[in-house]
């Protein structure tokens, strides 16, 4: 059976492997998923695709007898503010996040404002492949309604955020996507003087591609040095993502501004609990440590974070890509928040973004990948957890291996024939040595598995 959804929503390079018909027949799953009744938010990013497949989502939607609340181009986190603010019972967000833009993509919400959960994916995808769908008989078909969801965002926003207490200079690069609607004007609400480039929108991303790594915003670096800039802001596609610069024109890992959004939020919480994946450096785990905490470590991906923080809570969730969720604010990584706690972090310590970074320890990262089949991972994966029985051992997403100074994690991908292998040190050396020892015992064991007979 094809499996229609990856680690979040459904993706795709426009009508050619994402077409607006399957746009038309996720929405129809979607309300026969709902028993055709309830209220959908559907917003959509700025790329050229958006409007077609907004137009067949919710073309299917009120044909299987679901209501939509219309929120028009929005940034990912103000659709999970919708959805709450217009008491909906599920979202749709059409945005393919850092994609390039030939690429849209599916991504669908739960009443709470948190990803979709895995069980309603696997049924969503089971009608649509068996098109087991049901229509509205002509007087039940569903009512659209627009409505403006922005406003209310930015003022929530700004209800839970005093103004900052000193003037920063920011220069904010928001990709030409759905950022340019409420970061810089946050920002300037807030008390910054802020640059701004890359924020008209325009869905052929012509400033950038969408993805914001210390390649693509190399822009927003040599900007940010030019105009003697405190620190750069960037978004991804649809937001939910961001990238700091620090005053030097470097980029911080993301997960190191995870770690001093957490730092600086949670402190003086009473055992705090921090909900990530398994990929996720080991500075958090100091954070925590100093905070009395804890960090509980989930499978990759923004569903399964979603999951346990519904089933058990946290104070605060996250990925390693530099984008925080805020439970008491919304279930959803929320790029543009992470952005202003941040900036209200660096504001508090009193320190320049530099300075500041280096208030957390140092570690070094490693990332590699081997090919291996997808019929032989499962069996690879046991004989690794064979050759590493004698270390602390997680196998909550591919197999974690832990050490007194160090970390591997050997994972293999969920849409690729490859392998994974991530490690992670205090010193560059070790992170190296963690490295070649995972990828040594990675090629033996696809090669021994790969090489006995099948049955
Ligand atoms: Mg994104």
């Amino acid at each position: 059976m094809p499996k229609l959804f990856g680690t979040f929503g459904v993706r795709g390079v426009v009508n050619q492997e994402l077409t607006p018909e399957f746009g038309f027949e996720m929405g129809l799953a979607l309300a026969t998923y709902m028993k055709g009744s309830g209220k959908v938010a559907v917003g959509y990013d700025t790329r050229t695709s958006s409007v077609m497949f907004e137009q067949a989502i919710t073309a299917g939607l009120i044909s299987g007898g679901c209501d939509v609340v219309a929120i028009g181009t929005s940034p990912t986190p103000v659709l999970s503010f919708a959805i709450r603010h217009f008491s909906c019972d599920a979202g749709v967000m059409i945005t393919a996040s850092h994609n390039p833009p030939q690429y849209n993509g599916i991504k669908l919400w739960d009443s709470d404002g948190g990803a979709f959960p895995r069980e309603g994916e696997r049924e969503i995808e089971r009608i649509i492949l068996e098109k087991s769908w049901k229509r509205a008989p002509w007087d039940k078909i569903g009512k659209i309604g627009k409505a403006d969801a922005l406003t209310p965002y930015i003022k929530g926003i700004l209800n839970r955020i005093p103004k900052f207490k000193r003037k920063l200079k920011v220069v904010v690069d928001c990709a030409n996507a759905t950022g340019s609607l409420v970061t810089p004007r946050l920002l300037r609400e807030l008390g910054c003087k802020v640059i701004s480039m890359n924020c008209q929108i325009d869905g052929t991303f012509p400033g950038r591609n969408p993805e914001p790594t210390p390649e693509n915003i190399k822009e927003l670096s040599k900007t940010v040095v030019a105009c003697g800039a405190d620190l750069g802001v960037a978004h991804d596609g649809d937001a939910d993502r961001t990238a700091i610069v620090n005053e030097k024109g470097e980029v911080l890992a993301g997960d190191r501004v995870f770690a001093l959004v957490a730092f600086h939020h949670l402190r003086g919480k009473k055992n705090p609990k921090i909900v990530t994946d398994i990929s996720v450096s080991s500075v958090l785990d100091d954070v925590a440590r100093e905070l009395g905490g804890s960090v509980v470590k989930t499978l990759v991906g923004e569903p399964e974070i979603a999951r346990e923080i519904r089933e058990h809570g946290c104070e605060l969730g996250g990925e390693g890509t530099g984008s925080v969720i805020f439970p008491d604010w919304a279930l959803c990584r929320e790029g543009v928040m992470t952005a202003l706690k941040f900036i209200e972090a660096l504001i508090q310590s009193g320190k320049k973004v530099s300075e500041f970074d280096r208030t957390l320890p140092q570690y070094f990262l490693t990332k590699q990948k081997i090919k291996c089949p997808n019929e032989i991972k499962g069996q690879v994966l046991n004989l690794l957890s064979e050759r590493f029985a004698r270390y602390k051992l997680n196998r909550v997403d591919g197999l974690r291996v832990d050490f007194d100074d160090g970390w591997l994690l050997l994972r293999p991908s969920g849409t690729e024939p490859i392998f994974r292998c991530f490690s992670e040190a205090k010193n560059s050396e070790r992170a190296k040595e963690l490295a070649e020892l995972g990828m040594r015992e990675l090629e033996a064991c696809a090669k021994t598995v790969g090489s006995k007979p099948k049955n």
